[in-house]
């Protein structure tokens, strides 16, 4: 069975690593040369817009999948009409605008930061009237790592934010204080089984991921499951879904789904019986779920910018290194670390041992 894939960096590299045992073969779709799942598949490297690339890439393929939400829906039509695409066009449209997302939220009664849909500056002066202070001007469109967000601190903050992000649709959100930050992953099959990982914690640096860890037995599991089932079901959705929230005083506030696998769910390789990748492949290749259970403690460290050192990683046992064979450049996603242990304690003397690496110049 061959599987397209739009869009060809590290979350197709890394679900290609985990379809060949499975004996699938992968077409990567993706303009660029440099894009990092080429030596793992065939790399059709032709602009996405290509009529005849897109009709060779439906011809060699038996489903498609994509690795970023961004792709334009006009081509997921034409892939969907020709092939199965999984997850499918409503997943592709609720999460590519988030004013679309947050409506969906709302009807599915989760909840979410209080926010208005800017269009003009003056609907920016009055969204942060009735809002205050703190927020978020946050283009609805094309977001990603923190990109397309303008923190507001006070009113003297609108200008600027206006100045940097004017012109494109709009939303500004209220900035939640949270205790942490939390995403749930999760797998639907195409019969409608689902499957949850254990809530995982994550820490992020300019708007950059840098530290995830599952949780075993976290308070907030429950809601975050009945949360992301209500999601899955609505957009009767197939593959591995990802959904941000934030913990605030012990109850969950939704932020973004990403509908595809997830850097937060990086750790399930090592750390769980069946990883998120192969998850994934097994729901859009109709074979059953995996098991979604932990082995044991592990955490993801992500390299940003540049590797650490791959000999020393490489000495230490506990520790499974992941090198996308991307160039370094700031605030680039070039790689990870999986870090295992028996126990909670060893796990955080681990993640310091390995954040000890991280060379300051990097942006980590
Ligand atoms: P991603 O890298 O997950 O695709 P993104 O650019 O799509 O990120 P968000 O997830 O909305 O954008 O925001 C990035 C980060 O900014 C969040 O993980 C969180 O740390 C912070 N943030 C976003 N919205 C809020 C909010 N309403 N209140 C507080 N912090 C927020
Ligand atoms: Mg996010």
């Amino acid at each position: 069975m061959k599987v397209g894939v739009l869009g060809g960096g590290q979350l197709g590299r890394m679900m290609a690593l985990a379809g060949y045992p499975l004996g699938l073969e992968f077409v990567f779709f993706d303009p660029s040369p440099e894009a990092c799942a080429r030596h793992l598949g065939e790399h059709l490297q032709c602009d996405y817009a290509d009529p005849g690339a897109l009709a060779r890439f439906c011809a060699s393929v038996n489903c498609a999948t994509y690795e970023f939400e961004n792709v334009p829906v006009s081509i997921a039509e034409r892939i969907s009409a020709s092939v199965p695409l999984r997850p499918g066009l409503g997943a592709l449209r609720a999460s590519q605008d988030r004013f679309t997302e947050k409506n969906l939220f709302n009807e599915l009664s989760i909840e979410i930061a209080r926010f208005f849909r800017v269009d003009n500056e003056q609907g920016l002066a009055k969204a942060a009237a009735t809002l205050g202070c703190p927020a978020i001007l946050k283009s609805r469109r094309m977001g990603y790592d923190g990109k397309g967000q303008v923190p507001i601190s006070d009113d003297a903050d609108l200008a600027v934010a206006w100045s940097r992000l004017g012109g494109q649709p709009l939303i500004l959100e209220e900035r939640k204080l949270f205790d942490r930050e939390l995403s749930c992953l999760a797998v639907r099959s195409q019969a409608g089984e689902i499957r949850f990982y254990p809530v995982i914690e994550n820490v992020h640096k300019d708007g950059v991921l840098r530290i995830s860890r599952p949780r075993a037995d976290d308070p907030l599991q429950g809601q975050a499951e009945e949360y992301t089932r209500r999601v899955l079901e609505r957009l009767d959705y197939v593959g591995v879904l990802a959904f941000e929230f934030f913990d605030v005083g012990g109850h969950l506030v939704g932020n973004e789904i990403a509908p595809r696998v997830h850097n937060s769910g990086h750790w399930t390789i090592e750390g769980s019986h069946c990883s998120q990748f192969e998850n994934h492949l097994r729901a859009i290749c109709g074979l059953p779920l995996g098991d979604t259970s932990l082995r044991g403690c592990s955490a993801m460290i992500n390299f940003i910018g540049s590797l650490p050192d791959a000999g020393t990683i490489a000495g230490f046992s506990y520790a499974h290194l992941h090198d996308y064979g991307k160039k370094a450049k700031p605030l680039r996603k070039v790689g990870h670390v999986t870090v295992l242990a028996d126990d909670m304690m060893a796990l955080e003397a681990r993640i310091s041992a390995v954040n000890a690496l991280i060379r300051p110049d990097s942006g980590s």
